[in-house]
């Protein structure tokens, strides 16, 4: 289910996401209509939230690979045999629609894993971290991002004059 995001200062329409969606991006964007800065729900800075806590967990490609795998096997089985209601002409193409979501899952779930696996992922989201420390490190962006509302890292808070370097 997408959810429609409207500006909060003049209601326009910005864009349709899933909930689910997360980026790894600048959080703060700006209205296409009257120019004004939000939150865009999608993004995250990494050094404020941290590492999602699932990002690094092989369960749900295994899941992806069993339920592909079915769906491969099902399409795999269908072809040649007599579906109920379908003109012979197109009883290719459900089997093969089938076959090919099958694969491309299965496919997906296994390069996810062998990412995990070999450490690809975690320099990614290293990397994703080092560059939403820099935004971060930038005061205009973080105190913008605390005026709107945004929880920041006591390390990142803009205000508070102390240089200490606790934590
Ligand atoms: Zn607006």
């Amino acid at each position: 289910m997408s959810v429609e995001f409207h500006c909060p200062s003049c209601g326009k329409k910005q864009f349709s996401y899933e909930p689910r969606e997360r980026r790894y991006e600048k959080v703060i964007k700006s209205c296409k209509s009257c120019g004004k800065e939000y939150l865009d729900p999608r993004s995250h800075e990494l050094a404020a939230e941290g590492i999602p806590a699932d990002a690094f967990s092989v369960t749900p490609y295994l899941l992806m690979l069993v339920v592909g795998g079915l769906i491969g096997w099902r399409g795999w089985y269908l072809f040649g045999r007599h579906q109920l209601g379908t003109p012979s002409e197109i009883s290719w193409l459900l089997p093969s629609v089938f076959l090919i979501m099958g694969v491309v899952c299965v496919i997906a779930s296994i390069v996810g894993i062998i990412r995990i696996k070999t450490g690809s992922k975690q320099k990614q989201f290293e990397r994703l971290m080092q560059e939403s420390r820099m935004r971060l490190k930038d005061t205009d962006y973080a105190g913008k991002l605390q005026a709107l509302g945004y929880a920041l890292p006591r390390e990142y808070t803009i205000g508070q004059e102390d240089s200490g370097n606790e934590g």
